[in-house]
């Protein structure tokens, strides 16, 4: 049986992973669950999947689940406290780590189950954004293995050469084609951007996910950040990745060959699929998801993205042009700008400009060391709320 642990486990992608296991009862056996607050989801996850370990970083919600876990027959040891998402990651009853915390907060977790030889399953996009050098470092040095969730980067692993990691140009590869959705507000001007509401913003037209990136879909963050985490995940540069907006969701990514090839993977937009790719690799199961109808599907649109629109995209390339510290920093200004518009605090248009002003304010370092790393996210986050601050006086 192949021990796993589920970091982020009551979030969207928590709750389709636990969905593709309960399929697989005899293959897989859940280790350890992990969430911030939500202690009656993690609790009901508990009872059905019975780990050896629930991690609840809120201690008011750990009290109450205390409670709960009293009053019943489960195996689970409760632990609180964010050290302990470390811990879980890197017992030596779990093989395989799915990484679906939001934000900065999956990033030390990460790197443990990196440190400690794992099969990582990453959907935590922001921790390789943050302190790419340093995780897949770690990847080699412990002989773990990365396993891309996001369903473009994870298209783009199943249509790459399995050794891609020579250097995509010496195994035939022009460019990757990075698909985006485009978000909810694709088709709004300038102008009709600057009221959009943090409930309009979590709407997705094709996606069902957490709060967070569906604010960073709506600005095309998302799409920044995943250029940055396609470049450490496949060893390019920013020049090899372009991002084709494609609205009906199916085709995930492609790949351009030097011989005129274009392999794309198309699927049904669920994250199922991701999953149980990454879980059974290179075997496959199936994952729960409807077959695509390629039918009903009948046509596939893709345009050039608009910067101007969509300034975030921009300034994520930048930032990862400009190396060393600065795709940190953009995604600690981006994580408070997309907390202050969730609270109605930014309007939508100023999260790029407290992004911008916050790449400009705060130093760029080398990013060889987590100290580095880790003092840069302080100060960009300081910096961030400085910047929000004086924009609402
Ligand atoms: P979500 O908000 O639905 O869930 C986040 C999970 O992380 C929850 O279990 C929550 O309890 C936990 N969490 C939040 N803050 C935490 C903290 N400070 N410490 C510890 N745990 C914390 O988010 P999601 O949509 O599932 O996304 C998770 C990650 O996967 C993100 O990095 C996102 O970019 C990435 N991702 C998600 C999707 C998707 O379809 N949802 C697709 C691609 C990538
Ligand atoms: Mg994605």
């Amino acid at each position: 049986m192949i021990g796993i642990a589920i970091l982020g486990a009551t979030g969207s992608i928590g709750v389709s992973t636990l969905d593709v296991l309960s399929r697989y009862p005899d293959e897989y056996r859940v280790v350890a669950l992990t969430a911030y607050r939500d202690a009656r989801r993690l609790f009901e996850q508990c009872v059905q999947h019975r780990p050896d370990y629930a991690v609840l970083v809120n201690e008011e919600a750990a009290t109450e689940f205390a409670r709960w876990l009293e009053d019943s027959d489960l195996p689970t040891e409760l632990l609180t406290g964010a050290q302990n998402l470390e811990k879980v990651a890197a017992l030596a009853s779990v093989d395989y780590v799915m990484a679906a915390i939001v934000g900065a907060a999956g990033l030390l977790p990460t790197l443990s189950a990196a440190r400690a030889g794992k099969r990582i399953l990453l959907a935590n996009k922001e921790s390789l954004v943050m302190s790419g050098k340093i995780l897949l470092d770690e990847v080699r040095a412990n002989d773990a293995e990365l396993l891309p969730i996001d369903s473009e980067h994870n298209a783009i692993f199943q249509c790459l050469p399995s050794n891609f990691n020579k250097g995509l140009e010496q195994t035939g590869v022009t460019n990757i084609l990075l698909t985006a959705s485009g978000g909810p507000f694709r088709k709004l001007s300038l102008d009709q951007l600057q009221n959009v509401t943090p409930e309009q913003a979590c709407a997705h037209p094709t996606w069902d996910m957490g709060r967070k990136i569906s604010v960073d879909s709506a600005t095309m963050m998302n799409k920044g950040l995943e250029v940055i985490e396609a470049c450490w995940l496949f060893n390019t540069t920013t020049d090899k990745v372009q991002v084709v907006l494609h609205p009906q969701s199916v085709v995930h990514s492609m790949v351009q060959y030097a011989d005129g090839s274009v392999l794309a993977q198309l699927g049904n937009p669920d994250m199922r699929t991701p999953i149980a790719h990454a879980l059974a690799w290179p075997q496959r199961i199936d994952s729960g998801v409807k077959p695509l109808d390629i039918f009903t599907v009948a046509r596939l649109d893709f345009e050039e993205p608009d910067i101007e629109r969509f300034r975030c995209l921009g300034l994520a390339y930048q930032a990862m042009q400009r190396g060393g510290t600065a795709p940190t920093i953009l995604n600690a200004a981006n994580e408070v700008a997309v907390d202050s518009f969730l609270h109605n605090e930014l309007s939508f248009v100023k999260i790029a400009e407290v992004i911008e002003a916050c790449l400009d304010a705060v130093d760029i370092r080398d990013a060889d060391e987590l100290d580095s790393i880790l003092d840069a996210d302080r100060k960009a986050r300081e910096k961030a709320m400085q910047i929000i601050t004086a924009m609402n006086h």
